[in-house]
């Protein structure tokens, strides 16, 4: 998977300087509660500004991006589209870790992986198909968005609640 670096010194910003780019990112797919959900396009542009103040850079980082994949609650797909921004500085010269940026590595930054962080920060705790989703029957697993009045007279099948367990884990 090519990942999406930015040479800093190719950018040749004296201090005080600024700069921006608008940059595609090809994106992993992201892994969440067993799913996974892709960026639509694959590789969103990014807009990256970068600014010189004294001894170190200054990253701004906002793009829109548009994600698929299954409903967390139903399995049928759902889709989330995100505004996404986040900061970054990195001093060349200190000790102090909260000014060093775990993004940039030997003069490069590693946009693809903040990218990828920044949207994982970004995300709802859940990825619905809405924001309503009834889910589905614990009992039988039918859709509950189909047959609101579904329901069971009988006591679950044992099988069933096992299944449940394990889809919580
Ligand atoms: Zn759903
Ligand atoms: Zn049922």
């Amino acid at each position: 998977m090519s990942q999406t670096v930015i040479d800093l010194g190719r950018l040749t910003l004296a201090h005080g300087e600024g700069t921006r780019l608008d940059v595609p990112v090809r994106l992993d797919p992201f892994e969440l509660g067993g799913q996974s959900y892709a960026a639509v396009p694959e590789s969103p542009v990014v807009r990256l500004d970068v600014s010189r103040p004294s001894g170190g850079f200054a990253f701004r980082l906002r793009f829109s991006v548009h994600l698929e994949g299954p409903c967390m609650r139903c399995l049928e797909p759902a889709q989330l589209d995100l505004d996404v921004e986040a900061r970054e500085v990195d001093q060349a010269e200190t000790e102090d870790e909260e000014l060093r940026s775990p993004y940039v590595d030997e003069g490069e930054l590693e946009l693809s992986r903040w990218a990828h962080d920044a949207i994982l920060l970004a995300l709802p705790t859940q990825l619905l198909c809405r924001p309503d989703c009834a889910g589905l029957c614990p009992v039988c697993g039918e859709s509950l968005n189909d047959n609101p009045g579904h329901h069971h007279d009988e006591a679950p099948d044992p099988r069933w609640a096992k299944l449940n367990d394990l889809k919580l884990e």
